[in-house]
């Protein structure tokens, strides 16, 4: 098959192997060969995060990632208590849009989009609202590639007695995560990021206490209720309703390929896709958004230059017909555009893609290095 290069934050690109591993025999998803497979995939979800499977499982969903984030946001607040959302960008911006859906009690914590969270007003926030049950964060803000500091908010949580919901879908399978040590009680992902696998399946690897507690939980959604899953599960081994078979068959090859890979030896790669992202981009004269130590090491944002030929639109559409994909930022009325680490991708690659790049921006009489108004306009 032709093999294409996603640098787009997910679908990440994924191997033959793995869409292959899709055509498969027709099988009832009831059956006990399927009833196994399931098992495998939810103990190997928790394996990932290095979850003990007594005090952790995972629950698997039929959609895309943002099923988790509606799953948990719904699923996990008591009655009569409050979320609390550490909102410093797209990601968690779509997390209060959800709470706002299901008219869902929230303060919607805001932040700037190219810093870090301030823990000391994260603080204050819990102290005066001992009714916050539940607080929210996302690991790494695909938007703008920024890594917050999710260890230090869940032990602010656990410290105010709050459980800890971290959207890890940008980083889970990629970014080596302890989910004990990182003091997560619910984190979350979907196959088509980290694992390299086809969109269709996402999961919540949560604290099996902490799920057993919210049936008593008001339920806000029918389909997307994170206890009534795991009940079917833990009852049935299965899902409550049909699932995605055949992209179920590839989420298991993909997890077989990640611990062949091996956890530190594919953060590797994935760093040294970054690291080759940013050097090609520096060649260029391009400037990212986020403070480098900030930045997650997946996804980096770039300004669009000022040049008077820029157009970002037929740059993509340059390099897609290329075989490369790019995609456009997610930073509010900024304009920027983004490269990503994610999926089956080495070095090479990068460095093919910008032979490209600097080819089409030649063609476009787009000047090298690329022009920025501000002089020295250095990031914070
Ligand atoms: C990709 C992503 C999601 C889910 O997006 P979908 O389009 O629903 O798959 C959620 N959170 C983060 C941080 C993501 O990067």
């Amino acid at each position: 098959m032709e093999r294409k290069i996603l640098l787009n934050p997910g679908p990440a690109t994924t191997r033959d192997t793995v869409k292959n591993a899709q055509v498969v025999p027709d099988i009832c998803p009831r059956e006990k060969e399927f009833v196994k497979l399931m098992k495998q995939i939810r103990e190997d979800l928790v394996k990932i995060v290095h979850g003990s499977p007594e005090e952790y499982t995972s629950v698997l969903f039929c959609g895309s990632g943002t099923i988790c984030m509606d799953v948990c946001l719904n699923s996990l607040l008591p009655a009569e208590k409050k979320i609390l959302v550490v909102n410093n960008g797209a990601y968690s911006a779509r997390a209060a849009e959800i709470c706002d859906y299901y008219q869902l009690p929230y303060i919607n914590l805001k932040f700037p989009v190219d810093a870090l969270p301030d823990l000391k007003e994260i603080e204050n926030i819990l102290a005066d609202n001992p009714d916050i049950a539940l607080v929210y964060a996302t690991h790494n803000e695909t938007g703008t590639g920024i890594l917050n500091p999710i260890r230090e908010i869940g032990a602010l949580a656990h410290k105010y007695g709050a459980g800890f919901v971290v959207d890890t879908t940008s980083t889970y399978a990629m970014r080596p995560i302890n989910i004990k040590e990182e003091n997560i009680d619910f984190c979350m992902a979907s196959a088509q990021k980290g694992l390299m696998a086809m969109t269709g399946i996402s999961y919540v690897v949560g604290n099996r206490r902490m799920i057993e507690e919210s049936r008593h939980f008001p339920k806000r959604s029918y389909y997307c209720n994170l206890y009534m899953q795991y009940e079917y599960f833990e009852k049935h081994g299965e899902m409550h309703f049909t699932p995605p078979v055949q992209t179920l068959y590839a989420l298991k090859q993909a997890l077989e390929e990640y611990f062949e890979e091996g956890e530190e030896e594919k953060w590797n790669r994935h760093r040294r896709v970054f690291e080759a992202i940013h050097r090609e981009l520096k060649k260029l004269g391009f400037r990212d958004v986020i403070k480098r130590e900030w930045q997650a090491g997946l996804v980096v944002a770039i300004k669009y230059p000022e040049d008077e030929n820029w157009d970002f639109d037929k740059i993509h559409d340059y390099c897609y017909e290329r075989g490369f994909t790019i995609y456009p930022g997610k930073i509010g009325n900024a304009k920027t555009f983004r490269l990503c680490a994610l999926g089956a991708i080495d070095e090479e690659d990068i460095y093919e893609f910008f032979r490209i790049l600097q080819k089409g921006l030649q063609e476009m009489k787009i000047k090298i290095p690329v022009f920025y108004h501000e002089v020295a306009n250095e990031k914070k």
